[in-house]
């Protein structure tokens, strides 16, 4: 089928220069194979063209003063992808490696993500080449203040509803909120990741970390295996690392990894988990600091491997959680984890393995859960929130936890059984991939051509 080499063509061509798209598109395109032999009505309805154009994409200049009094310039990015299944949702990221194509690859994953939680929301994603690393509380609040003096236009509770991600969490959320509120005048569920004192949802906090491992343990239990015991590696210490470590001992697991951008800690006996918050979310400091009271551990700095790889997916152990980043697990990394022992991994991060990483999980047959299944869980809770937003109610965390359980479980019984029907049991990608596309194109097929 040529349309998989020519629908890339044609996006290098009209978008220069989104690696990252590609990868996703390519990926999502060469899943499609099987379905469209089976249905070929879908590309009657041409809507791989339609699919992997933004519905809209939006591009502003956010211009702030730091605390030197100096005029800051970044750039600000909404994409607003597919709304066939409800309002766009996807969260925002600020970091300074964002760019337009970062942002289209995340809105493009986010499509189909959402639609494998069953829930009613579309695709969208958006951020900053902002660095929030090193700022201060006034600059950080500055910044968010003058990029939502641009995107609140184009948001709002039945439209868009944007989130967290890398570099934005409670306290930006914070921020970002009152400057809506402040130029609107609306007190409405427009933003998800709100602290609990003023309509955020119990349980938001920790769904994504939750949901990937609780993806970890559907993937295992299928394979008549559990968590308990089971050494563990986490990349990242953020917010999806450090609720994945929180949920990991409470299922009986030993996680004795966790990185950041300058290293990765290694503790055999398992990682501190109140002093990786105190560090991480109250301190926002290096992991080296950990050494201070675990002198025991070790410190591996980044580029340790540099030609190809990184120090924490070279740690023997059960099962892998990368919670950092795109493209932070190679195919040597893949290589050296399944040398390892390694059986099981579960996608905290957005598109953190390669696509050659992930051609050597399927190969191998590991249990492998792709991003856009394992961390749905984030966006599933997020759109609780707007559920309790909407009706003014207040879930306890045992409802919450118990609907994002049964989600996750869904998305995973949704996977493996399409994955069966195309006759490749243990390709989740493929499965995920389909089980998603299915339910988007449909509903674009029945909405008209729009
Ligand atoms: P945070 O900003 O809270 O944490 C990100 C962590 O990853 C930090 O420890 C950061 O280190 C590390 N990191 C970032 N970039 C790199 C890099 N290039 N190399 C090594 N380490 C890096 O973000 P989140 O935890 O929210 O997000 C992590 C991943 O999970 C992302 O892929 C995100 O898209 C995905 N995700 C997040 C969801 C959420 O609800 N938050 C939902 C679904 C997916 P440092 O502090 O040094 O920068």
């Amino acid at each position: 089928m040529p349309y998989v080499h020519d629908t890339l063509e044609a996006l290098r061509k009209s978008s220069p220069a989104q690696t990252e798209f590609y990868q996703a598109a390519e990926e999502v395109l060469e899943c499609l194979r099987p379905l469209f032999e089976h249905s070929p009505h879908y590309l009657d309805h041409n809507i791989i063209e339609r699919i992997v154009e933004p519905e809209r994409q939006i591009m502003f200049r956010v211009c702030w003063t730091d605390d030197a009094g100096k005029v800051q310039v970044n750039k600000g990015y909404r994409i607003q992808f597919n709304s066939a299944l409800g309002p766009y949702k996807g969260g925002l990221r600020f970091h300074p490696s964002v760019t337009s194509g970062t942002i289209k690859f995340l809105g493009f994953e986010q499509i189909f993500k959402n639609a494998l939680t069953g829930l009613p929301i579309g695709g969208g994603k958006g951020g900053s080449d902002f660095e929030p690393k090193g700022r201060s509380d006034g600059e950080i609040m500055r910044f968010c203040q003058a990029f939502m003096s641009e995107l609140y236009r184009h948001i709002g509770p039945t439209t868009d509803v944007p989130a967290g991600d890398i570099g934005v969490g409670a306290r930006e959320i914070g921020f970002l909120y009152g400057q809506y509120k402040r130029l609107t005048g609306r007190y409405e569920g427009v933003l998800t990741g709100k602290s609990l004192n003023w309509g955020g949802s119990i349980g938001r906090k920790e769904a994504t970390g939750y949901g990937a491992v609780y993806f970890a343990e559907n993937m295992l239990e299928a394979r008549g295996e559990t968590l308990e015991g089971k050494t563990c590696l986490v990349s990242g210490a953020g917010n999806v690392a450090i609720y994945t470590i929180e949920k990991l001992y409470e299922l009986g697991a030993i996680p004795v990894t966790c990185s950041d951008s300058r290293g990765t800690i290694h503790h055999a006996r398992g990682i501190d988990l109140d002093l990786l918050k105190e560090l991480k979310e109250v301190k926002r400091v290096s992991l080296e600091a950990y050494l201070e009271k675990h002198p025991e551990a070790r410190y591996l700095p980044a580029g340790d491997y540099p030609e190809d790889g990184h120090a924490v997916w070279r740690i023997e152990g059960d099962v892998a959680f990368p919670c950092a980043t795109q493209n932070e697990l190679t195919e040597t990394d893949a290589e050296a984890l399944l040398g390892n022992g390694v059986t099981c991994i579960s996608e905290g991060a957005n598109m953190p393995s390669t696509a050659a990483a992930v051609d050597r999980f399927l190969a191998a047959k590991a249990a492998y859960g792709p991003g856009k299944a394992a961390n749905a869980g984030g966006v599933a809770t997020s759109q609780l929130e707007m559920a309790q937003n909407s009706s003014m109610e207040k879930w306890p965390l045992e409802k919450v936890d118990t609907k994002l359980k049964e989600i996750m479980a869904n998305i995973h019984r949704q996977c493996a059984e399409t994955a069966e029907e195309f006759d490749d049991p243990t390709n989740l990608v493929l499965g995920a991939n389909i089980a998603g596309f299915r339910k988007v194109a449909d509903a674009m097929i029945e909405q008209g051509v729009v």
